[in-house]
């Protein structure tokens, strides 16, 4: 079994899909308190049958035990799928719920049915990429080490361990090709397409 579903499995696993839904977070008296509007509390109980990552509660705004759990919750809430919500909740953790803060002026988040909808079709293309990727894995790439950042990419390097194409960041760290794409980087298309036509050139 692969941990991925593509997009055509996603859209059959969800017949009714209500993009009105609208999820609020907020604290109270310091508790993390999520709700399905209008005022249906969502529990960590459900989800927490199919992962324990934090029985104590949610949390948001970074990337930890209680932001993993809301996220499982949220998929699992949202999607009524316990597949999909497995095999998507740490990329929502890492894309969508770490970022999540309630800086709205009454002091909330608010995460739609299209916000859901947009994270879980993004995150199929990032799977679908990582899988074609035809390279050896036990190469080196280049990726940023960043916390919380919402697009990655690793780049390809030639054989002095540069970077093939022309982009420009500050940071860039070599980490193999199979820990890259574990943290779900997917490749530069900028050096998937250099290192195609330098490879159509040498075998020729
Ligand atoms: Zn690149």
């Amino acid at each position: 079994m692969s941990g991925t579903i593509d997009s055509q499995s996603l859209e059959q696993t969800r017949p009714n899909q209500n993009q009105d839904i609208v999820y609020v977070g907020y604290r109270r008296r310091g508790r993390a308190v999520v709700e399905k509007q209008p005022g249906q509390e969502v529990t960590p109980e459900p989800s927490l049958k199919l992962a324990n990552h934090s029985p104590s509660g949610f949390s948001w705004g970074y990337s930890g035990s209680g932001p993993a759990q809301l996220a499982l919750a949220l998929l699992l809430d949202y999607t009524g799928d316990e597949d999909v919500s497995l095999a998507h909740y740490t990329a929502f953790k890492n894309e969508v719920v770490s970022q999540l803060d309630c800086s709205h002026p009454e002091g909330y988040w608010r995460l739609t049915g299209s916000d859901i909808e947009n994270a879980l079709r993004e995150l199929s293309d990032l799977d679908a990429r990582i899988e074609n990727d035809p390279y050896p894995e036990q190469e080196a790439v280049l990726v940023i080490e960043t916390t919380g950042q919402r697009s990655y990419a690793y780049h390809e390097t030639n054989q002095d361990g540069d970077q093939l194409c022309p982009v420009n960041h500050d940071g860039l760290t070599q980490l193999p090709r199979t820990e890259a794409q574990a943290q779900r980087y997917a490749p530069c298309q900028f050096c998937h397409r250099i290192r195609r036509a330098n490879e159509e050139v040498t075998s020729q």
